[in-house]
């Protein structure tokens, strides 16, 4: 266990630490352990760590002669009549509870044990659903409540008679052994319970002791704010939320340090000369965001540590413009730069875009993708190796053994999330200390960037280039297809283009859905005569689609019939109608990368999303974000709300951490807080934090407990 478990040592009852196995939490024992145990609950502290889902108000009782139907309500007294019947195929426990105003008739179904725990006599306290004993009857009763048993003069208070937390169940354990379970062991927890959050923060913070936390979690106060519980935001909430995500930055925050500490980048200059290079690449002036964040990235590459940089923008905001101008910075101090995409349709667009940018500049611009191959392969090797090829542009076969730069210095990946974060660190290693700019078009959401990528420093592109109109985006049924005929071919006659696109895997791309696109295509040639229409897919060979994608970038192809290899990057700004076919296949990511290849340039676009048969619920969810509205970053945060965290974009390599308490969605308020406190932590103390401290961030002790061991 280590150091770790003396940060946590308060003793439980007898002895009892909140390290402890779990068997030893009273009411457990061996057998419900090993349970428990597969649900990944180990120690007592793992135990109260699991929130209620919910709380409900069972402080007042209501008197049996004030009942109403269809209320929930508590009520309590003497059980004056008791009797078991067998019913056909159940079995029916009834009773009768008197409380002085008047008697109340009460039913379980199946319990039969019932009849040795409610017996006559007894008193009880009573929580659940008030409904006419049968329909129109004036008589009342109450269906399968929770009970609990109360003795002469006892006051109720597990399952009735306080605020109530509900738990989902866990393991063997039950909703109500649960609450029974819980509610001991959270008395017990004492107040003076070693604190990983600095005396000073919790003041700043406002938050309540660790101790506190984990006892009103699971014992609210008689007074506590009961909406707030049910927002997850009651004290003990905001304290343990804010704890862990305050010791997940902080881990962050001290990598980085050590990689500052560690390694030393390149001081890169920036001189008049720079100035004048940038200005004579620009092909328009770049707007306020993009100057901005140019300005970050100067600054880092001016800086002696290497720079780790995420710039986030939406769809068509301008990364490549800014990236280029970065790597203008590196070559002007006579260091290599590399550029990585995810796809080699999107390197050779890349590639001949820096080619027509940097026309007035010396710089020898080179492409290395997996197509390249044989004499002219070799060459772009050698002339890598030897620094002659000052910007290298290429896919994923840029990391590939074999690459050897002269003098790398800046590596660019664009679409940072289509590879995984082992494929940054190999672009790393291709240069000493490299800097490096990831740059993605995917809206993170900002608690998911601070998160994922906590250890980078972010820049927001969050400003379009001006005279965009924005797009209109229309949802139709299969069965409109001659409306969008029309529309394609309106916009094709106006000398407009239009991208039709169909939901193909593009790594996957079998031979019949390759026949399907086929077909598709010659479908659009039919309806649109005189109308010259192309077709992409991932099966074709590396010319045959470099010859597609340049004659549409040309424009001497008017419509292009592809699958999902258009999804990112794809930029030619001339094409003004985006039709998705299958839209409801899609995830909300995809569809607003898709929908983000049009309206790029001045002319107003329009996306069509076709739907085929019956919706889904999520299918519909999703459609519907897409009409309401552009804005990346807002359906990424709703994309949140209807996947989750975990399965954010489908995928998992994100490197999205795992918590025990905090949730990203519901949470987000609190990270921005978290995440301060830790930096600032960082920059007070350096390596050498306050105790208890240094226990949670041990030797791969952080990294195991958010179970990101792989992440680089
Ligand atoms: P993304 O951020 O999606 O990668 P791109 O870099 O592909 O966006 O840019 C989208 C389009 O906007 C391109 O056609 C590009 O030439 C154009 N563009 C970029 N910056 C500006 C600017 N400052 N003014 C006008 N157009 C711009
Ligand atoms: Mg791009």
């Amino acid at each position: 266990m280590g150091p770790r478990v003396s940060a946590f040592r308060g003793m439980i009852g007898r002895g009892m630490d909140l390290q402890a196995p779990v068997q030893f939490v009273k009411g457990v024992g061996p057998q419900r352990a090993a349970g428990l145990e597969k649900a990944g609950v180990r120690t007592a502290e793992d135990l109260l760590l699991r929130f209620p889902l919910r709380y409900e108000d069972r402080r007042t009782f209501t008197r049996v002669a004030d009942l109403r139907p269809g209320t929930r309500v508590s009520v309590s007294g003497e059980i004056v009549v008791a009797g078991l019947r067998r019913a056909r195929r159940m079995t029916l426990y009834e009773i009768r509870l008197d409380d002085g105003s008047g008697k109340l008739k009460v039913l379980w179904f199946n319990q039969p044990f019932l009849r040795d725990v409610l017996e006559k006599g007894r008193r009880v306290a009573l929580y659940g659903p008030v409904e006419q004993d049968s329909p129109g009857s004036r008589l009342l009763a109450m269906r399968s409540p929770q009970y609990e048993l109360l003795d002469a003069g006892d006051t109720p208070g597990i399952h009735t008679g306080r605020i109530v937390p509900v738990y989902e169940k866990v393991g063997p354990l039950t909703a109500k052994p649960l609450r029974r379970v819980l509610t001991g062991l959270a008395g017990k927890v004492p107040s003076d319970l070693a604190d990983p959050l600095p005396a000073d923060l919790r003041a700043r913070l406002g938050v309540v002791s660790r101790g506190e936390a984990l006892r009103r979690v699971h014992l609210p106060a008689e007074d506590e704010d009961l909406e707030a519980l049910n927002r997850f935001r009651g004290p003990g909430h905001v304290r343990l939320v804010l704890e862990e995500l305050f010791l997940f930055q902080l881990g962050l925050a001290r990598r980085r340090l050590a990689r500052r500490a560690q390694r030393k980048g390149h001081a890169f200059e920036v001189t008049d000369r720079t100035r004048e290079v940038v200005k004579r690449i620009l092909p328009f002036p770049l707007t306020g965001a993009q100057r901005r964040v140019l300005r970050e990235i100067a600054d880092d590459l001016r800086s002696g540590h290497p720079m780790n940089r995420l710039v986030q923008g939406d769809v068509g905001s301008g990364k490549t413009l800014v990236a280029l101008l970065a790597m203008a910075i590196a070559l002007e101090n006579g260091y290599q730069a590399a550029f990585m995409a995810p796809t080699e349709i999107l390197a050779e667009q890349h590639f001949l875009t820096f080619r027509r940018l940097l026309a007035r500049c010396p710089y020898e611009t080179r492409l290395l993708t997996s197509a390249v191959k044989g004499r002219e392969r070799k060459e772009a090797l050698g002339q890598i190796a030897t620094g002659d090829a000052r910007i290298v542009v290429g896919t994923h076969a840029l990391i590939q053994q074999g690459v050897e730069f002269s003098r790398l210095g800046l590596a660019v990946i664009d679409e940072q999330h289509r590879f995984g974060v082992l494929q940054r660190e190999g672009l790393r290693k291709k240069g000493y200390d490299v800097d490096v700019l990831v740059m993605t078009a995917t809206p993170i959401p900002r608690t998911l960037a601070l998160t994922a990528y906590g250890d980078l420093d972010v820049s927001v592109v969050d400003e379009k280039p001006p005279g965009r109109t924005p797009i209109r985006t229309l949802r139709r049924p299969a069965s409109a297809r001659r409306e969008v005929v029309r529309l394609v071919r309106r916009e094709a006659e106006a000398g407009r283009q239009a991208y039709v696109v169909y939901p193909l895997v593009e790594e996957s791309e079998k031979l019949e859905d390759v026949r399907a696109a086929t077909e598709a295509a010659a479908e659009w040639r039919a309806a649109l005569p005189g109308v010259s229409v192309g077709l992409l897919h991932g099966r074709m060979r590396s010319a045959e689609k470099e010859e597609a994608m340049a004659a549409f970038a040309a424009g001497t192809l008017q419509v292009l019939v592809a699958t999902t290899v258009v999804e990112v990057g794809v930029d030619v700004p001339n094409a003004t109608v985006m039709v998705i076919e299958h839209a409801e296949r899609f995830g909300l990511a995809q569809l607003h990368q898709l929908r983000g290849r049009v309206g790029r340039g001045p002319g107003a676009s329009t996306c069509v999303l076709l739907a085929h048969g019956r919706l889904s619920e999520v299918a519909q969810a999703r459609l519907e974000v897409m009409a309401a509205t552009e804005d990346g970053f807002l359906i990424a945060e709703r994309d949140l709300e209807i996947r989750g965290p975990g399965d954010f974009f489908g995928t998992r390599q994100w490197g999205m951490p795992s918590f025990r308490v905090a949730h990203l969605v519901r949470d987000r308020d609190l990270l921005e807080p978290a995440r301060r406190e830790a930096f600032r932590l960082v920059a007070e103390h350096g390596d050498a934090l306050p105790a208890p401290l240094p226990s949670f961030l041990e030797e791969g002790g952080w990294e195991r407990r958010f179970g990101l061991a792989r992440v680089g």
